[in-house]
């Protein structure tokens, strides 16, 4: 398995809380390689979408069964390969009853392999990545206020899986610039013994609730998937649409800050640091 790297994260400009913040992680892309070529693995891979029908009615149940994959399938050239990268994160506890530990780890998998596979334990089809920063405790004698402690914490995060999340930026460099679907690709042998042209989307973000409003920026009493404001929560059906991280990212970095403060409050973001996620 692709090793450990360190990385530091300069917190010189928030000189209440520490200087240099150290953390480790894991390549995303390398690791997908290293899922994709174990050889037990290679009866239980799956590189194209596929229909089924029990009786004519069509069933849904792996990854690779659904129009997701379909749609995406239909942007590629022929003969390539969709690899979904799905990341899974949680804050857990490591102690119970006794002190207040807790870490906050990242793993990854791929939809390529079954999900009989991916949840079996035995199989290490489920890689830890990364260790986000717990948020630091507040101190009433801290020389800052709550809510600029608030803001640390969220900056914080998002900077380390800018750093995390960084080589599937470089994969973007492979980019045809006739494409109109741009795409990050890999090539790497499977388990059977097969080179793939592999394209990388991000197939999905396994978290809770409160985890997703830190992951997508969002304020608290917002819906992760649509913009429906918190008042018309429960409405059915919802007519809001869903939520366009191009477009954010777009008017997060708009001149004119009035409107794009405006727009944004509105739709549930919070704006105090530009947010990885929305680039992928
Ligand atoms: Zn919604």
């Amino acid at each position: 398995m692709n090793s450990w790297t360190e990385a530091v994260i300069d917190m010189t400009q928030n000189a209440n809380q520490y200087d240099l913040l150290k953390f480790w992680y894991r390549d995303p892309i390398e690791t997908a390689k290293w899922l994709l070529r174990q050889t037990y693995n290679s009866q239980n891979l799956v590189f194209s979408p596929e229909r089924s029908f029990t009786n004519g009615i069509r069933e849904y149940g792996e990854m690779y069964t659904g129009d997701w994959w379909w749609n995406e399938q239909d942007k590629l050239t022929t003969g390539a390969s969709l690899v979904p990268f799905i990341f899974l994160s949680d804050s857990t506890y490591l102690t119970a009853y006794i002190g207040d530990k807790k870490i906050w780890s990242v793993y990854m998998t791929i939809g390529n392999l079954s999900s009989v596979v991916r949840m079996k334990p035995t199989t290490h089809s489920v890689v830890m990545i990364a260790v986000l920063p717990e948020k630091a405790k507040y101190s009433a004698q801290s020389d800052i206020s709550r809510q600029k402690q608030a803001i640390w914490d969220h900056w914080i995060v998002h900077e380390v899986l800018k750093v995390v999340l960084q080589p599937l930026f470089d994969y973007s460099r492979n980019r045809d610039p006739n494409d109109t679907h741009p795409s990050l690709y890999f090539h790497t042998l499977c388990g059977g013994g097969n080179w793939h042209q592999c394209f990388v989307r991000i197939g999905a973000w396994l978290a809770d609730y409160p985890e997703h409003m830190a992951l997508q920026s969002l304020h608290a009493n917002s819906c992760p998937w649509c913009e429906v404001p918190a008042l018309k929560f429960g409405d059915y059906p919802s007519v809001f649409p869903h939520r366009d991280h191009q477009v954010y990212m777009c008017l997060f970095y708009n001149e004119d800050s009035t409107q794009r403060v405006a727009q944004l409050t509105e739709w549930g973001i919070r704006m105090t640091t530009d947010n990885v996620l929305w680039r992928l």
